[in-house]
């Protein structure tokens, strides 16, 4: 299954880009393993996968402590303070960064392991409630800052999820307002920020179109997630 899915993925989204006039090598696919074993994971690094997306530090670092760095993981999900080790540890790129005292510890517990964590902001671009993310343009401002003093934290762009919705204008709005908030740091002189992490299996043409560099699918490879099964303990 999770091989056909991938082909499938592949080409469409493949389609998607040419159709959007954008190059496929523009856009990296990160499957979004959460919920998924060691199996799974493996089939899709078979079906060379390389980039793995998970949204909850322990069970990162459960199969972290097994696969290593043999493939990319990215740490998409709410980080507590508590937990940051385990992120820092593991993680290529930590997608979630929402606020000055994550950014601090992250810088912090990098640099005692001497390395320089890439980071993406989660930018709350809907009114919906549920959605976790910076909002406010000075809080934003302020963060950008922040992670260019620190010297071990590279702020790679911006991530964000799109409101749940059938509407796609809606979805639009959202990812365009990231891309928007992209060009304006830009010319601010920000020029390293040029990834735009957005996109999952509902909205992932749109987000191509609207000029994604980072898609996270998990369903969409995996298949449906069982939350009442626990997939790995530490
Ligand atoms: C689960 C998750 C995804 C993937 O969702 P699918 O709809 O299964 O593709 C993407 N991003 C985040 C932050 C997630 O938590």
């Amino acid at each position: 299954m999770i091989v056909e899915n991938l082909k499938y993925l592949r080409e469409s989204i493949e389609r998607s880009c040419v159709e959007a006039n954008r190059k496929p090598e523009d856009v990296k696919l990160i499957a979004v393993s959460k919920n998924f074993g060691l199996d799974e994971i493996n089939t899709a690094f078979n079906n060379g996968m390389k980039n793995f997306g998970e949204n909850r530090a322990q069970e990162l670092t459960a199969k972290y402590n097994v696969l290593g760095n043999k493939v990319a993981w990215h740490f998409i999900g709410n980080l507590q303070r508590n937990k940051v080790r385990f992120a820092v540890q593991s993680a290529d790129i930590i997608h979630s960064v929402n606020s000055l005292q994550l950014a601090y510890e992250i810088n912090r517990l990098a640099g005692k392991i001497n390395k320089v964590q890439k980071v993406l902001l989660q930018i709350k671009t809907s009114d919906e409630e549920t959605k976790s993310g910076i909002e406010k343009e000075s809080e934003i401002y302020d963060l950008v800052n922040y992670c260019k003093e620190y010297s071990n934290i590279e702020l790679l762009g911006f991530m964000t999820i799109a409101p749940f919705t059938d509407d796609a204008v809606l979805i639009r709005d959202s990812f365009r307002f990231l891309r928007d908030l992209k060009d304006q740091y830009n010319a601010k002189g920000f020029e390293n920020i040029k990834e735009l992490s957005m996109g999952m299996t509902d909205d992932y043409k749109i987000a191509i179109e609207e000029g994604a560099t980072m898609l996270r699918i998990g369903s969409a490879i995996f298949g449906k997630r069982d939350y009442s099964k626990e997939i790995m303990r530490l």
